[in-house]
């Protein structure tokens, strides 16, 4: 007799690895702007989306 559900683990959620979106940048995507349902843009803090802050209170720096 073979077992033929071996390891067959479920797809593991993923919404933990998020790196940065921005082209060619191998960064850590620490801040995550929802685009539409969903869909999370991720950007490290040198690749900030413009309107990242839109809807929030924009820290001055
Ligand atoms: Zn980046």
């Amino acid at each position: 007799m073979s077992d033929d559900r071996t390891a067959t683990m479920p797809a593991a959620p993923v919404h933990f690895e998020h790196w940065c979106d921005y082209p060619g940048c191998i960064k850590w995507g620490s801040f995550g702007k929802e685009r539409s349902r969903g869909i999370t843009e991720w950007r490290c803090g040198e690749h900030l989306a413009d309107d990242y802050w839109d809807g929030r209170s924009t820290p001055r720096n």
